[in-house]
């Protein structure tokens, strides 16, 4: 898989990159990640990629054209099966979302920053525009590193123990049960007794019995 990344601000993608089971998907090859600065793409002196918004009003707008170069520039090179917006009022991103773009091969996220993007970029060249909750950041770099971080962790091989990513919250509509490790008691808290039974089955069962309890009780919305 490839994810081309158009931002105003590559070096705050750098980082979450860099570290853990995205850093060791990139280094086996599973995903490529491209941090591409849009004002690479601007023919201004000052590579200013916004401008004042048409009507008036308070905040800058994100250009068309620097975004229409970047974007041409890329599917120049390849075909790609989204080009997606993060944006507040996109679809709100969801397992089943970051399961299915795992799939993909080229995808493209575009960065959003100030008051937005000319709706026309919108209309032209989006496919996808995904929104990461209901609220306002200043940037769409966090959102991206949250749609890449959801999507490349469950690409096949990225996590070492492949059943790992599938017990998680959300597949199977189901919040993770909870989990323990050493010491078996502390401070007189005790582990649950079956956790250390060495019975399977029985185990099985219990975990499953504690995510059905765990999401009727915070997320019964999931159970419909
Ligand atoms: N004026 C816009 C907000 C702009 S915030 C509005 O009221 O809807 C600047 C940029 O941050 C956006 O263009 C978008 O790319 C990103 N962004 C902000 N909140 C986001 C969210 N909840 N999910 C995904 N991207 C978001």
């Amino acid at each position: 898989m490839r994810i081309d990344i158009i931002t105003v601000l590559p070096q705050l993608l750098e980082s979450p990159f860099q570290h853990s089971i995205l850093k060791r998907a990139i280094d086996k090859g599973l995903v490529e990640v491209n941090l591409i600065n849009l004002r690479d793409y601007s023919t201004h002196k000052q590579k200013s990629v916004d401008d004042y918004a048409f009507g008036g009003g308070a905040g800058m707008v994100m250009g068309i054209e620097p975004i229409a170069n970047c974007i041409n520039s890329l599917k120049s090179e390849r075909n790609y099966d989204e080009v997606i917006y993060t944006s507040p009022d996109g679809e709100l991103l969801s397992q089943k979302m970051s399961n299915q773009i795992s799939t993909l091969n080229n995808i493209i996220i575009l960065c959003g920053h100030y008051k937005g993007i000319d709706e026309r970029v919108r209309e032209h060249f989006i496919t996808k525009e995904i929104s990461i909750g209901d609220y306002v950041l200043s940037g769409g770099e966090l959102a991206a590193a949250v749609i890449c971080d959801s999507v490349i962790r469950i690409i096949p091989g990225a996590i070492s123990d492949e059943t790992s990513a599938l017990t998680d919250s959300f597949q199977d509509n189901l919040l993770a049960p909870p989990v323990y490790t050493r010491p078996a008691e502390y401070n007189g808290w005790k582990v649950p007794e079956i956790l250390l039974s060495g019975h399977t089955a029985n185990i099985d069962n219990w975990r499953h019995d504690q995510s059905l309890e765990r999401t009727k009780k915070r997320r019964p919305d999931l159970l419909k």
